[in-house]
């Protein structure tokens, strides 16, 4: 016998994602976000979504030679090619290139979901004002990421010391983008997790994508804001119409 599936019909509003960065955690983004829509709706539901993925070695030489005016054009085309294509909302899937998020959004009209926005409020649900930050060098060094998170929220953000920092740059850029996990690193991501507590952290973000692949919340004491799910989490409410 046919099943009925079309008993409830749900308008989803269309997603536009900008990936690639690395595709490692885009395609965790990708199972978040058709997963999020089915726990929500059930049955066949999945995720309405355009995704143009980017060429990350580009972006990365672009990143670490400085020249951001450059990425964030690549960035901006890309949305407008989504907005062309349909997409009613942005999503870009990295940490990091919130850096220039006012310039990739200038020529678009619809809304960026701000993936700070959707770790601090989480952050904000649960109460705390005093957190650590694990991200790329660029995200924990320069004020795009803690500045907006502080201003917007009254939150404040701590970042590792010169040398932790480093360590957490390299193994985002020279293991996780490229699908090596291990546990080493695992035990000095922990490591600094305890040198922010001890230094006062209530909580620490995952402010990079790629984290929530080596730890996640079973691997430590402290509250872990993992950016990647909640970034996730609040493009579902927006493609229901619930969120902003
Ligand atoms: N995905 C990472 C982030 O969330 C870093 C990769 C990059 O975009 O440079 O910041």
């Amino acid at each position: 016998m046919i099943k009925a599936y079309f008993n409830r019909i749900f308008y989803l509003k269309t997603l536009g994602v900008i990936g690639g960065m690395s595709w490692e955690s885009t395609s965790v983004y990708y199972r978040l976000l058709n997963q999020g829509v089915r726990d929500r709706l059930g049955g066949l539901y999945s995720a309405r979504m355009l995704l143009y993925s980017v060429e990350f070695n580009e972006i990365v030489e672009l990143q670490h030679c400085g020249n951001w005016p450059q990425a964030a054009a690549i960035l901006a085309q890309a949305a407008q090619s989504l907005e062309k294509a349909g997409a009613q909302g942005l999503l870009i899937a990295t940490n990091t290139m919130h850096k220039v998020a006012d310039q990739v959004s200038v020529d678009i009209s619809m809304p960026l979901l701000h993936i700070a926005d959707s770790t601090a409020k989480a952050i904000v649900a649960q109460g705390y004002q005093q957190v650590g930050l694990l991200a790329t060098a660029f995200t924990m060094e320069d004020d795009f990421y803690s500045g907006h998170i502080r201003s917007h929220y009254d939150i404040d953000v701590i970042v590792p010391d010169a040398r932790d920092r480093g360590v957490v740059h390299n193994v985002i850029y020279n293991q996780l983008c490229q699908g090596v996990v291990e546990d080493e690193s695992r035990q000095q991501y922990l490591r600094i997790i305890d040198s922010l507590s001890a230094r006062g952290a209530q909580a620490v973000i995952l402010g990079c994508t790629e984290i929530d692949l080596l730890i996640s919340q079973a691997d430590s004491d402290m509250p872990l804001f993992d950016s990647t799910a909640l970034h996730a989490a609040d493009a579902v409410d927006w493609m229901l119409g619930e969120g902003g």
